[in-house]
């Protein structure tokens, strides 16, 4: 393959770090995982960062925190990553899916309301793609109807909506380190937070439900063991330095792709006014002649790696069994981005002339 999907950016210096730790002997979370939190926390501009092990589990961790279980019920986006509606399902609550505006990718706030029940506990929107939902919108509805609000950021390190990041406009922010996200430890993620109350529960949760009093270890809670390791942790350091160069260049990636693709066909993505994108995905829809993964095949007979950007998730087998929702009149936008979608290259590594290659290869499809 000449242009993959996506390369992590990875360099020697982040090897060195990992490598410095794995010599040390202490592997599990310690003092690195320490220092990457403080890190995160001060980069989101919250009180708490509490890394874990991936992106769902950190999701996992929010919902149980917040005491969400049977009976309760989540609004999520229809069209998300699959995890993002597995963890409601996971802690024995109900997800109820929205659907999402057709060229921002994310939930669409205004038929939010209309799904509300007195059984719903909290939104969990998504900022698909690194481009955050309207949080404005979003958190005014969480305050009327009293809902806690868990945002879904694994895609968005670094994202923003005027002056505040993604992850620390609601009551939890949660955030993935796999490798086709902004910064990477291989498998990884982050929950921030302003709230003491939650932060701490996060982190007995996180570990085997331990807590301290007195010098003494007390098991106080069923909890996980969702940590992170130190040379992981590590292995971030230096990414997480870079990350604003890191979003600043796949912004000009981006720009490139919107003028130099031209084919007919292409819906371009959506930046919206006062949204800070950092481009995990550069996610166009096609509605050409021949179907999407006709494109996908063509592109990758060029060396060219594309996929599907996300799932619509009530489409899917375990969804459909269970709900039988009809998503082709309850989820249309949700519907078409998951049949038309595509993601194109985007990363660091990425050059100018390899996007002018890709557009290039593009605009001959018919
Ligand atoms: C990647 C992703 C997750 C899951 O993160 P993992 O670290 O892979 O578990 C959850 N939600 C969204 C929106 C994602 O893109």
């Amino acid at each position: 393959m000449k242009i993959p999907l996506m390369i992590p950016s990875i360099t020697e210096v982040d090897i060195e770090n990992a490598v410095r730790v794995l010599r040390s002997g202490q592997l599990i979370q310690g003092k690195e995982v320490d220092f990457l939190e403080k890190s995160i926390a001060g980069l989101v501009g919250t009180k708490h960062a509490i890394c874990a092990s991936n992106g769902t589990a950190t999701l996992h961790l929010a919902l149980v925190a917040l005491g969400i279980g049977p009976g309760d019920e989540v609004i999520v986006p229809a069209f998300s990553y699959i995890a993002t509606a597995n963890v409601v399902e996971l802690v024995g609550a109900k997800p109820v899916f929205v659907d999402i505006e057709p060229d921002t990718f994310c939930i669409n706030a205004s038929l939010i309301a209309s799904q509300i029940t007195n059984k719903t506990k909290a939104i969990m929107p998504v900022h698909e793609f690194g481009l955050m939902a309207d949080m404005d919108a979003i958190n005014q509805i969480a305050v009327e109807y009293n809902l806690h609000v868990i945002e879904d950021a694994a895609c968005a390190l670094g994202a923003k909506q005027k002056l505040l990041h993604a992850g620390a406009t609601g009551h939890i922010g949660s955030f993935s380190f796999h490798p086709r996200k902004a910064i990477t430890s291989g498998e990884g993620g982050v929950i921030t937070t302003n709230d003491d109350n939650i932060a701490h529960k996060l982190r007995v949760l996180r570990n085997h439900g331990i807590e301290y009093h007195d010098g003494k270890m007390e098991f106080t809670a069923a909890g996980f063991n969702y940590r992170l390791t130190d040379f992981q942790a590590a292995l971030m350091h230096n990414q997480l330095t870079r990350l604003q160069d890191m979003i600043l260049y796949k912004n000009n990636l981006a720009s490139q792709y919107a003028t130099s693709i031209t084919n007919a066909s292409v819906q371009l993505p959506l930046i919206p006014e006062q949204r800070k994108h950092t481009w995990q995905t550069f996610h166009i829809i096609w509605s050409g002649k021949i179907g999407r993964n006709e494109v996908i095949a063509q592109l990758l007979a060029e060396g060219i790696g594309t996929n599907y950007g996300a799932q619509c998730i009530p489409a899917q087998k375990y969804y459909q069994a269970k709900y039988r929702l009809n998503v082709e009149s309850l989820f249309p936008n949700a519907n078409k981005a998951y049949n038309q979608g595509i993601a194109l290259p985007i990363y660091d590594k990425l050059t100018h002339e390899e996007v002018n290659y890709v557009s290039e290869k593009l605009n001959k499809i018919k």
